[in-house]
């Protein structure tokens, strides 16, 4: 069992932190709101006075933050690069751009530490059960020695390549889901519209070349699938401004590869207008109220 330093107990980071204390390991945790420290405090972590105490005398420090300003700003100017000892693994699980990425891994080894770019897919829901899907980037060893660490989290652990290629891969996906929630909504006010019962459609799309796991989770209306949001008044699930947050990622990510994605930066665009319609906080699906404001 490990000593662990969790930077960040939000949404996801507070259920992976109290999974890695039942998986038995012993855990320091910061994070700026004093109320989730002591959530997590109470599953029998440490509570650590700042983010440069969390990773003083631990063998490995999760990082799990919104953006990537905020993983360059923990690491570098609160002092944890600083503060770990000869050996520590810093593993950020945070989706961020694939730029930051690659720096932080420039930087950590340039101090003469190990870095796992590590971002995940699984929702909420996947982090308080255990079963994230972890996309991970970064050397071969490093990987083999994070492995258990991720394991106390996730169910399925992925070595996606080298330096950044674990965010890559996040963003690929997410790209393609924020396109298909887009495509998803366009075919429904379009079928409705010419008078097609939209359970009608539902039944034929989802056993058809239609089909997607985006239509099956996020299905864009009400009453035609159990579980989704749209039954929901579309409370996430996945909120639509983490979605534009991850299609704006993938954005900046095809500018510095130099591809083109016009169906991505359509998904965005359209996630942009959502956002400033005030929809942010509605689940990805409800992004068919760009195609129909008043549908439900
Ligand atoms: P969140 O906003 O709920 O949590 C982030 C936490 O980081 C907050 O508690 C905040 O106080 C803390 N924080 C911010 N700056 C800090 C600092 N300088 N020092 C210490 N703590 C700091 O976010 P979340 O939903 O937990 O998501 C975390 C990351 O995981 C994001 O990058 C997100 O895109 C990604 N993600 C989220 C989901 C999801 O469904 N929520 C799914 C997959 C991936």
């Amino acid at each position: 069992m490990a000593t662990i330093g969790f930077i960040g107990l939000g949404n996801m980071g507070a259920h992976m932190a109290r999974n890695l204390i039942k998986a038995g390991h012993d855990l320091k945790v910061f994070d700026l709101n004093e109320q989730t420290v002591q959530y997590v405090a109470q599953a029998g972590a440490k509570a650590a006075d700042s983010a440069a105490d969390a990773a003083t005398e631990v063998e490995f420090v999760v990082t799990m933050l919104p953006v990537g300003a905020n993983v360059r700003s923990v690491l570098q100017d609160a002092g944890v690069i600083d503060a770990v000892a000869p050996g520590t693994v810093l593993i950020d699980s945070s989706t961020i751009d694939v730029d930051t990425a690659r720096a932080m891994h420039e930087v950590v080894a340039e101090a003469g530490y190990e870095f796992l770019d590590a971002p995940v897919s699984g929702g909420v829901g996947g982090a308080e059960a255990g079963t994230l899907t972890f996309m991970c980037g970064g050397d071969q060893k490093v990987f083999a020695k994070c492995r258990p660490i991720l394991e106390g989290m996730g169910k399925n652990i992925v070595r996606c390549g080298g330096p950044g290629q674990g965010q890559v891969t996040k963003i690929c996906n997410n790209m393609i889901a924020g396109i298909t929630a887009l495509a998803c909504s366009e075919a429904f006010v379009l079928g409705e519209t010419l008078g097609v019962d939209r359970k009608v459609l539902f039944d034929v799309i989802s056993t058809s070349t239609g089909n997607s796991t985006i239509l099956n989770l996020m299905c864009p209306v009400s009453g035609v699938t159990d579980n989704v949001p749209a039954n929901n008044g579309y409370k996430p699930g996945f909120a639509a401004g983490l979605m534009l947050k991850d299609l704006r990622l993938a954005q900046a990510a095809a500018l510095t590869a130099g591809t083109s994605t016009p169906l991505g930066a359509a998904a965005a665009a359209a996630f942009a207008i959502h956002d400033a319609n005030g929809n942010s906080h509605l689940d990805t699906s409800s992004i068919i109220k760009v195609i129909k404001p008043d549908i439900e």
